[in-house]
């Protein structure tokens, strides 16, 4: 079966190794097919017919891969692992085999006015005031509804960002999800509706518009911040200061690689604790959590040990799939720790 994947990106590796440690999957497995050069190999049998996508091992590790990235920036040899799973899944998640979940929530965001509906009933924040050019805060499709908070709060950090609700999509979960043309077309639509620079609360959101419209339309809010306010936060820290960790977007360090900011911002409000694990993904993955939930949990019970360890007030997200999972996984274990938004804490939520 070729033309699966751009040959360039499939040849590029070099069969050295070096990923293995950081993939959390291999991690959790020790098997060579759950780690990034064995999905690579895989992906060169299914491209030269040694193996077809009903093949076990081809069907089962395209879905069991995070396709968190973190192999990336660890790769002597420049692979675009990303670019590739996207590839991968475009193809295997094509029509009927499409997990049922997975094409209810792709419907649900595929239409901007859907993606406003969801948010209608929730007090995202909103401005009449129409900046042309931007800056724009964008809304995103489920942190509109799930977690309106983080925009009123990034909205007030950042007043001069225009935040009109006419808003769609940025697409990344398509793309992600075996709709890699979808995935381009919603991004560019929401660049045509933001038209200037773009600043995003979201992780993901950030890497996959920045991959489509170029990273000069995209910044994601603690680097907005940091470049445009510095670091000093809007109010005076507390008294004793909070004991906070974060957990990075494993796309915007590993794609984009933005961590420094967050850290820098947080480090101003309380006392910054760096977990082992805050650049490992948490489990969240998109749809991962949704799709293949026991793994999902598998991944994220490291992360609870450690916040436990740490005994935290507050851990901070970036991206609003870590948001909701790692605020369940708190409550599920009944730790003290608070699960907030960087934008919340630097308003002092
Ligand atoms: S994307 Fe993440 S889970 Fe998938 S191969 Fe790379 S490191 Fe492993
Ligand atoms: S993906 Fe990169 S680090 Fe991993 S085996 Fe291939 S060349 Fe080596």
């Amino acid at each position: 079966m070729s033309g699966v994947f751009t040959p360039e990106l499939l040849d590029r590796c070099i069969s050295c190794g070096f990923c293995l440690p950081a993939c959390p999957t291999y991690g959790l497995t020790g098997v060579e097919t759950s780690s990034p050069r064995g999905r690579i190999n895989l992906m060169r049998a299914l491209e030269t017919g040694v193996l077809t996508e009903d093949d076990p091992s081809v069907l089962e590790e395209s879905s069991f891969c995070l396709g968190c990235r973190a192999c990336e920036p660890v790769c002597p040899a420049g692979v675009r692992y990303g670019a590739l799973l996207e590839e991968w899944r475009d193809h295997m998640w094509r029509g009927g085999r499409r997990p049922g979940r997975l094409k209810a929530l792709l419907w649900a965001v595929n239409r901007s006015s859907r993606v406003r509906a969801l948010g209608l009933p929730r007090r995202h924040a909103r401005t009449t005031r129409r900046a042309r050019r931007g800056p724009h805060l964008m809304l995103g499709c489920f942190e509109r509804t799930l977690y309106p908070a983080v925009s009123r709060s990034a909205s007030r950090l950042a007043p001069e960002l225009s935040v009109p609700s006419a808003q769609g999509c940025c697409g990344a979960l398509h793309a992600h999800n075996g709709e890699l043309e979808r995935g381009n077309v919603l991004a560019h639509e929401l660049g045509e509706a933001l038209p200037g620079l773009i600043v995003t609360t979201a992780g993901g959101c950030a890497a996959h518009l920045a991959g489509v419209l170029g990273g000069e339309r995209v910044r994601e809010l603690s680097q907005w911040l940091v470049e445009r306010h510095g670091v000093e936060p809007p109010g005076a820290p507390r008294t004793p200061p909070l004991r906070i960790g974060l957990q990075d977007s494993c796309h915007l360090r590993n794609g984009l690689g933005v961590y420094l900011e967050p850290r820098e911002l947080l480090a101003r409000v309380g006392e910054y604790v760096e977990l082992p694990s805050a650049a490992v993904c948490c489990g969240a993955a998109g749809t991962y959590s949704i799709l293949r939930p026991d793994d999902s949990a598998r991944v994220l019970d490291r992360h609870l040990d450690e916040i436990a360890d740490a005994d935290l007030d507050v851990l901070v997200v970036v991206n609003p799939g870590c948001y909701r999972q790692l605020e369940q996984g708190v409550r599920r274990r009944r730790l003290r720790t608070r699960v907030l938004h960087v934008a919340e804490v630097l308003l002092g939520a």
